[in-house]
């Protein structure tokens, strides 16, 4: 089972092969792979599976958004999931087209990736 936290419910949605470093790259294609295999996610608080392989992961915290808790949490009520829910990523991608642009644009505003994504 994948281990994902709240806001990378919705960069995965936008993944196209970029991250900050190949290592990192590697693992979120692996991880997209396995979501598409059919496993299913545990919603977890802070370090998930995608974080695992990150440069800017020190000590099991994120050093590169002292807010991604607050992100953490506002894609969750988006989405109507709790950390501790287990779903699929087919649900998970349901809900996603249930959204439109305008439900995320203030959660995704401020990250370094929005203009792949928002494009
Ligand atoms: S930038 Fe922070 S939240 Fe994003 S993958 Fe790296 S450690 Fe995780």
């Amino acid at each position: 089972m994948l281990r994902i936290r709240g806001h990378h419910l919705l960069c995965l949605q936008f993944f196209e092969g970029k991250g900050y470093s190949e290592r990192f790259v590697n693992n979120i294609e692996n991880v997209v792979k396995r979501l598409r295999r059919g496993e299913r996610i545990k919603i977890v608080r802070g370090k998930d599976d995608i974080c695992s392989f990150c440069p800017h992961l020190n000590n099991g915290e994120c050093t590169l958004d002292e807010k991604v808790y607050k992100k953490d949490k506002s894609v969750l009520k988006l989405f109507h999931l709790n950390s501790g829910d287990i779903v699929s990523w087919d649900r998970v991608v349901d809900i996603f087209k249930s959204l439109s642009k305008k439900d995320f644009l203030n959660i995704c505003k401020n990250c370094l990736w929005k203009d792949i994504c928002l494009k």
